[in-house]
């Protein structure tokens, strides 16, 4: 057993911590570009209040509000362009996954004179010091170095990650995610769920991202559903706020497995479907494919969740996680198939290869192995 254990990110969780943006963004820059999506913090106030609390610590802002859910390259191209120009200092992702991800992305882009697509290939050294701003919770890309980003004329989306992608800080403020409606709670709530199962049993899993999934279990226990019915609970929200980020110093150390490696495609070849949704649909028969390779864990993540053992064997016991994770996706509406979500049937083939030329690393951790054969049966009984 090796591995290296490191996470640069200075986190600043609380209740209103935005309002120490200022000071923050001020360290690293007296002009900030803010990259976020085109609606949500528009409409809850967010954005502006950010511009006032930068301007108030003199910090002027150039605002990029155009990305998507799962956010192209011509978005990240083209704000990493306006960076360049402008002569920003610093990159700011307000939002959830899609507008962080992008921010980190365009971060190196801006350093750079060469289609961010490019850095696939071409490792990156240096990138804009870059603050997150997190209004899901969610993908934990407030506190990793990933970025997912979608190729829109080939429908790829891989992930990738440098160590000088690592967000200099990230402010989590539960307060900002009060406003996620109950779908986009539901759907981001689970992928941390995702993430933690798929660190906790991948084969680059150790003993530090073991830590943070098990404090991630135990809070997802009972505030995925209580803020997915309470919006305006503030325990649940906090609670999943740091579950988020739990989650995401996991999959920073540990990587993530096979259900990510199937979503990817998913959401990459139907740009509608939001990632969270993609993962639930895939969940339940990727857990009874890896159920044997897991039982010891999938027993332990039960016990984290609060199933009782009463009288039950090993494999009852291991068994009875799946049987949780369906009664948690029927809670929170997201009981779903990959057909309810308007894949077609005949792009499964096309995507079962397509999670081992974008996401081979994730498949490749998968605490049993995987092909592409098994790949296409797991989407197809996902259908
Ligand atoms: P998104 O950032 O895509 O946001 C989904 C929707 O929710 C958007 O319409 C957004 O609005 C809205 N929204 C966000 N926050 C709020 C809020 N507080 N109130 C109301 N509406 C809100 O969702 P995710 O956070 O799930 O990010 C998904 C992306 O992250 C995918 O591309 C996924 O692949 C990637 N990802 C990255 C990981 C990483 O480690 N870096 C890990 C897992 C996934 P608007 O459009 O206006 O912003
Ligand atoms: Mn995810």
């Amino acid at each position: 057993m090796s591995f290296d254990v490191f996470n640069p990110v200075r986190i600043h969780f609380g209740n209103n911590a935005t309002l120490t943006a200022g000071k923050i963004a001020k360290k690293y820059s007296n002009l900030a570009m803010i990259i976020t999506g085109k609606t949500s913090m528009q409409k809850s106030g967010t954005l502006d209040r950010l511009v006032k609390i930068l301007k108030d610590a003199g910090v002027n802002s150039i605002i990029y509000d155009k990305i998507t859910p799962n956010p192209t390259i011509d978005e990240i191209d083209e704000a990493a362009g306006i960076a360049r120009e402008k002569g920003a200092g610093l990159i700011i992702g307000l939002g959830g996954g899609s507008p962080l991800d992008s921010a980190k992305a365009i971060a190196v882009a801006a350093k750079g004179n060469i289609p961010v697509w490019d850095y696939l290939k071409t490792p990156a050294a240096t990138a804009l010091p870059v603050i997150t701003i997190v209004s899901t919770s969610g993908t934990g890309s407030e506190v990793n170095r990933y970025s997912v980003m979608t190729n829109p004329k080939t429908k790829e989306k891989p992930g990738f990650g440098y160590e000088c992608m690592y967000p200099k800080e990230a402010i989590i403020d539960p307060e900002i995610m009060t406003s996620m409606p109950p779908y986009v709670t539901a759907a981001t709530g689970f992928d941390v769920f995702v993430h933690v199962l798929e660190a906790f049993t991948g084969k680059m899993r150790n003993a530090f991202s073991s830590a943070y999934c098990m404090q991630a279990f135990y809070l997802l226990k009972d505030n995925l559903i209580k803020a997915y019915n309470e919006p305006n609970n503030p325990e649940a929200r906090g609670n999943m706020a740091l579950a988020s980020a739990l989650a995401g110093l996991a999959i920073d150390l540990s990587g993530v497995g096979i259900i990510h490696a199937l979503e990817h495609p998913v959401s990459g070849n139907y740009p509608n479907v939001a990632h969270g949704a993609g993962l639930a649909a895939l969940t339940v028969e990727s857990m009874k494919y890896n159920l044997e390779a897991c039982k010891r864990d999938f027993m332990l993540i039960a016990h984290h969740l609060g199933v009782k053992r009463a009288g039950k064997s090993d494999d009852e016991y291991a068994y009875s996680l799946i049987e949780k994770i369906q009664e948690m996706l029927r809670a929170i509406n997201l009981n779903i198939r990959l057909k309810d979500l308007g894949v077609e049937k005949d792009r499964l083939p096309r995507m079962a290869k397509e999670a081992f030329a974008t996401m081979g690393f994730a498949a490749k951790n998968n605490p049993k192995d995987v092909d592409e054969k098994a790949a296409l049966r797991l989407l197809e009984l996902s259908y």
